[in-house]
């Protein structure tokens, strides 16, 4: 059986890998090794932007309807409040950090799937594989021993930390394993926790608080060393001697000990071959970035493949998901190891100096800013992006390899449109503030035109905004010229 693409893995990663594949007119099987989803509530956070990547997708609505809306960060050191952030303050529709368990985000992308037509197909593994310059032949294992040979155009390694893929193209996995050890703890808590993240700072080590709704938290706590079974005795032990002081934890549902890895590959493909998600990079859980990083590579290839596969682009385009999103992974990478290393100074100097200069730079506006930008993802983006056109400059930003804010459109019909709705069809958006400039027929498959609505305040009328269907900015001219528009697209899409 021949399949234009093979996603490996059903994680949060691959199924939304699958389904944006599928939304946009590939055939896609995707596999699973496990028999059954897994039922574990590993990653909480869902950052704005993976929102907006949602939403271009057309399906963050029973996210938002199950998930709990989250807005304000706090940190303590020695059961002091040291700062506030908030993130109700951020642009878009989506100005909080929605908290739902992994196991339901992952149910939800698989409705989603399965609503594009697609089933995951369980217990069945990526053996091996053999990479050719036309196509890739998989090896497949069943449940009941049997074994398949399959061709595909593309393999997609979305199989996490240990991928089957990563390791068939030999890459190496460069990074480390930090010394300390964790201890984490999802359970209900009794007494004043408050419906925020809470990050406390104490001269034993740090522990972390994240809500998960109907009294239920998240702990996450440093520990001297790794011993036998978490037990609650042990949280309760960490509340108490960290906490912001009355919690009570009770009827624990997971409790777990864990390392933090720190790792990344340099390059996401391989000829036919690609990886996403935890295959590609894992970092420390600070921030909560992982699963998100990796549904936003999902998001990052899916268009760019969909047009290859489509006939409609030349291979190309496909050029630019390594270095667009390795330069992400990379950056989140930074930022999270950061975060950890901060939280764990142990020597008491090094411990004042951080709480001194934390509490000064809490109070800057500049700081509170760069700190939720970057936690949201909003403020992740591809400066040097070799899909990037030309551009009229920063003064009209946002400029090429900027995150594309939504916006309303005017349309010919009454009904309301945005642009993260226009995007869903894949199609690049050439915006503009006045009457839409007309384009060649060989184009006007692939490129929809549209006029943002007076008094949108991110978009200048005088410039041309050329939108790509995973909502960045390709590129930007003035708006009396569109044939810079249609000289950029001629060059990319075939
Ligand atoms: C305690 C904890 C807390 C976390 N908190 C957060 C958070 O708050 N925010 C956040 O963004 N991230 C968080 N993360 C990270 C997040 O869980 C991962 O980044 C995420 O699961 C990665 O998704 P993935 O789809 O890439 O890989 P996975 O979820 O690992 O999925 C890979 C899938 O591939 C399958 N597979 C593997 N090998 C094969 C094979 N050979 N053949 C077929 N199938 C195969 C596996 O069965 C699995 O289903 C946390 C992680 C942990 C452990």
């Amino acid at each position: 059986m021949t399949a234009q693409v093979i996603v490996v893995g059903a994680g949060p990663v691959g199924l939304f890998m699958a389904a944006s594949l599928a939304r946009l007119g590939v055939g896609v099987r995707i596999i699973d090794q496990a028999a059954a989803p897994s039922d574990k509530s590993k990653a909480l956070v869902i950052w704005p932007r993976t929102l907006e990547q949602l939403d271009i997708h057309g399906a963050v609505d029973p996210f938002l309807t199950e998930g709990l809306k989250i807005t304000d960060v706090h940190l303590m050191a020695q059961r002091r409040s040291l700062a506030r952030a908030s993130l109700g303050q951020l642009p878009g529709a989506y100005p909080f950090a929605l908290f739902l368990p992994q196991s339901d985000t992952e149910r939800l992308l698989s409705a989603d799937l399965l609503r594009l037509g697609v089933t995951v197909e369980r217990s069945v593994e990526l053996r091996s594989f053999e990479p050719a310059p036309t196509h890739v032949t998989a090896v497949l294992g069943h449940a009941d021993g049997s074994t398949e040979t399959v061709r595909a155009d593309w393999l997609l390694g979305c199989d996490g930390a240990h991928s089957a893929v990563r390791h068939g193209l030999s890459l190496p996995f460069d990074g480390e394993t930090l010394t300390s050890d964790w201890v984490l703890a999802d359970l209900m808590l009794d007494g004043p926790a408050a419906a925020e993240v809470l990050i406390s700072w104490t001269p034993d080590g740090v522990l972390a608080l994240f809500p998960m709704g109907r009294g239920r938290f998240r702990v996450i706590a440093d520990v001297p060393e790794s011993q036998g079974e978490v037990t609650l005795d042990e949280v309760q032990r960490l509340l108490e001697g960290r906490g912001p002081g009355g919690l009570t934890g009770r009827d624990p549902i997971w409790l777990a000990r864990f390392k933090i890895n720190e790792r990344k590959v340099a390059r996401y493909r391989v000829g036919r071959v690609f990886l996403a998600g935890d295959a590609a990079h894992i970092h420390s859980p600070a921030g909560g970035q992982g699963m998100n990083t990796g549904l936003q590579d999902a998001a990052n290839l899916a268009w760019k493949l969909a047009l290859v596969c489509r006939g409609k682009a030349g291979e190309g385009i496909l050029d630019s998901y390594s270095p667009e999103r390795s330069a992400i992974g990379d950056l989140v990478l930074r930022n999270a190891g950061r975060m950890t290393r901060v939280a764990l100074f142990r020597a008491r100097w090094l411990q004042l100096v951080r709480n001194g200069i934390v509490r000064v730079a809490a109070r800057l506006p500049a700081f509170r800013r760069r700190l939720v930008g970057d936690l949201s993802e909003l403020d992740l983006y591809y400066p040097d992006s070799p899909l990037n056109g030309p551009s009229i400059g920063r003064w009209a930003a946002p400029a090429p390899g900027d995150r594309a804010p939504d916006c309303p459109l005017v349309g010919a019909s009454m009904r309301k449109t945005r642009l993260f709705e226009k995007l869903r069809a894949g199609r690049f958006v050439l915006l503009s503030g006045e009457t839409a400039p007309a384009l060649p027929e060989t184009l006007a498959k692939l490129v929809e035109t549209a006029r943002f609505a007076a008094g949108t305040e991110v978009y200048r009328p005088e410039v041309l905004y050329l939108i790509r269907p995973d909502g960045y900015v390709a590129m930007t001219a003035p708006a009396d010229q569109p044939d810079a528009a249609t000289a950029y697209l001629s060059v990319l899409l075939a």
